[in-house]
């Protein structure tokens, strides 16, 4: 008996629920129109992962298909999306069974957004933000690793600490390491704690901790603001810098990532 109710508790979670809508104006209005409350937490994630097909300003276009599945919460979770567009497709499916870290694949298992290679946050969630300048965007140097406060960060490359916990306001805890290849300055900004060690003048290792993921600073949510820079000050975009690498579910994951998609298909017809 009381196995059973605490069996039963621990498996309650909210339904899936579904929007579907047709693109009229932003992804964030369409979704907006179409459910009050959800519409403009999902929409980001929406754009997130459609941006990496396209550009989400220029490529969405009127009349556009969006399905999607989320679970609903103070915080609304994307689950599974279908976009069929006249530039955009897409089908996503969140699967949490690569390495317990939630991430977003098509239908044949291949991850949506980009691996990227030595990473500094090996658990990060999603990059939330890439470096951009120019019209009708964000300015932003860096690319942002999302992940819950408390995540390790590494060193991704061999390097020399050059300063920690400079313009604090902004920064909140941060490091600066300048890697032995190229003398590339690498700035990790926000961090909720520093690594003990973590000295200007030291050297690090790759691999080696330099400190975990937070909000510290000028910040909205944990994550990691990852900037490089060249010698000369100039911004690098880590994607290029370290390469990025395509990640598909290996075949005994396929297994289960299956059941996942028939299941989110199944709800969004
Ligand atoms: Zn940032």
């Amino acid at each position: 008996m009381h196995l059973s109710i605490l069996v039963l508790a621990s498996t309650l979670v909210a339904a899936p629920q579904q929007i579907k809508t047709e693109i009229r104006g932003s992804i964030e209005a369409s979704l907006v129109r179409s459910h009050r409350d959800a519409g403009q937490a999902l929409a980001a994630q929406v754009a997130r992962l459609l941006g990496w097909e396209g550009d989400v300003v220029r490529q969405v276009h009127p009349k556009d298909s969006l399905k999607l599945l989320f679970e609903p919460g103070a915080e609304p979770q994307l689950l599974a999306l279908a976009y069929r567009g006249q530039k955009i497709e897409m089908q996503a499916f969140r699967f949490s069974g690569y390495d317990d870290v939630p991430r977003f694949f098509d239908a044949q298992g291949k991850m949506i957004e980009p691996f990227l290679k030595n990473n500094p946050v090996p658990k990060y969630v999603q990059i939330t933000e890439v470096p951009q300048r120019g019209r009708g965007k964000r300015f932003h140097n860096g690319l942002d690793l999302k992940a819950p406060t408390g995540t390790p960060i590494v060193a991704p490359y061999d390097g020399k600490i050059s300063r920690v916990n400079w313009r604090k306001r902004y920064n909140g805890n941060c490091v600066d390491v300048i890697f032995h290849k190229k003398g590339t300055h690498a700035l990790f900004l926000h961090l909720d704690k520093i690594a003990p060690g973590i000295k200007a003048g030291q050297r690090i290792k790759a691999g080696a901790p330099i400190g975990t993921v937070g909000s510290t600073g000028r910040s909205g949510a944990p994550h990691l603001h990852y900037e490089l820079r060249d010698k000369r000050g100039r911004v690098l975009n880590p994607l290029d810098y370290h390469g990025t690498k395509p990640l598909t579910l290996s075949q005994d994951k396929m297994k289960a990532y299956q059941q996942v998609v028939q299941r989110y298909q199944k709800l969004l017809r």
